[in-house]
């Protein structure tokens, strides 16, 4: 069988272990957003890609949910020491290798994709990891200015920031106004991901956040229209459960696109495909949302109420499990 998924990070490559137990056997490719990536202290950070390598090839440290078992943040402390920003981005010891060899390697011209590639034959992740893109495509977020900054008439300045300085240094908790994901427009898909999309068996979208996750990879041009015009059914995981995330600031994302945080509202948001223009056939949404089932089934989406809480290899190997029965395929 032939499975193809989008992921984030955390929500994502949890998901995607249990799908690997649910199916051993399975060609699994992933296809990674890369708007988070960043350029720390002269790096080149991958952050959701990293996460599903770390954490499908037994790296990843179980208790942060990302950067590596057993790290030491001795670097990190020196050039604090230094006073260099950005010092509210962890970047481990161990972690910097990964980062040395992909700057290096960026630096001799490789792609993206090769250098990822590269990566895995150490880390052995089970699955064929792709990022959405080679090219720029970046997670800016547009804020009231956080310095206070103000026009003429003394309304606030709005200013794009990183992402990772909207999510990790002020934690979302100064508003979104929007979301712009600088050079998409002209950003293609990386080799191998609108043919993973047309040749799957299945397309799963995990319990990955919906706007800066997954919502991103469907802006790279051509992803979004392979997703609405494969043979394979297209079958999406709630990272919404009883009106919040499970885990982060989701909630904050949707609020900034005018979406409600529940499982209803996401299913909506990525629409059926049965009715022309929609991205997905079947969401499973957790047992504490059940009463939604009626009215995502009425959008034309597949709806099934199962435990959607990934406690443990078990209870997620159970989802992959339920999300490849709503497609058929179990
Ligand atoms: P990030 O890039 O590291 O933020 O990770 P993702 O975008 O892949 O996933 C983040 C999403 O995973 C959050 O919105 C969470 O609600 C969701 N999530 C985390 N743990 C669970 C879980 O156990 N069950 C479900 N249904 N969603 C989860
Ligand atoms: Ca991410």
């Amino acid at each position: 069988m032939k499975i193809t998924a989008l992921a984030g990070g955390i929500g994502g490559a949890r998901f995607l272990r249990g799908v690997l137990a649910a199916e051993p056997d399975a060609e699994v490719t992933v296809i990674g957003n890369t708007g988070d990536d960043i350029w720390v202290h002269g790096l080149r950070v991958c952050p959701d890609l990293d996460t599903v390598m770390y954490t499908l090839g037994g790296g990843i440290s179980a208790e942060r949910g990302w950067g590596r078992e057993g790290e030491t943040f001795t670097v990190k402390d020196e050039l604090a020491d230094y006073g260099v920003e950005p010092t509210w981005f962890g970047l481990g010891d161990k972690d910097i290798a990964t980062h040395l060899v992909r700057t290096q390697s960026m630096q001799a011209g490789f792609t993206l994709t090769d250098i990822t590639a590269a990566l895995c034959a150490r880390w052995q992740p089970g699955v064929r990891l792709i990022p959405m893109t080679d090219d720029r495509a970046e997670t800016n977020v547009i804020v009231d200015d956080p310095d206070g900054a103000a026009d003429t008439a003394g309304r606030p300045m709005q200013i794009a920031i990183h992402f990772q300085e909207w999510w990790i240094k002020y934690r979302a908790h100064i508003p979104a106004h929007g979301f712009v994901l600088v050079g998409v427009d002209n950003a293609r898909p990386a080799p191998g991901v609108i043919e993973a999309i047309e040749q799957a068996d299945v397309v799963l979208l995990p319990p990955s956040n919906p706007v800066v996750s997954i919502g991103t990879i469907l802006q790279v041009p051509g992803i979004a229209d392979a997703l609405r015009s494969t043979n394979a059914p297209v079958i999406g995981v709630s990272p919404i459960v009883g009106g919040a995330p499970v885990r982060g600031m989701a909630d904050a994302c949707l609020k900034a696109i005018g979406l409600e945080t529940t499982a209803l509202a996401v299913a909506g948001h990525y629409g059926a495909r049965s009715h022309g223009g929609g991205l997905i056939d079947g969401w499973l949404i957790d047992t504490t949302d059940a009463a939604s089932v009626t009215a995502i089934e009425s959008l034309g989406i597949r709806c099934r109420a199962v435990p959607l809480m990934m406690t443990d290899l078990d209870a997620t190997r159970a989802m992959a499990v339920q999300a490849l029965s709503l497609a058929n395929l179990t």
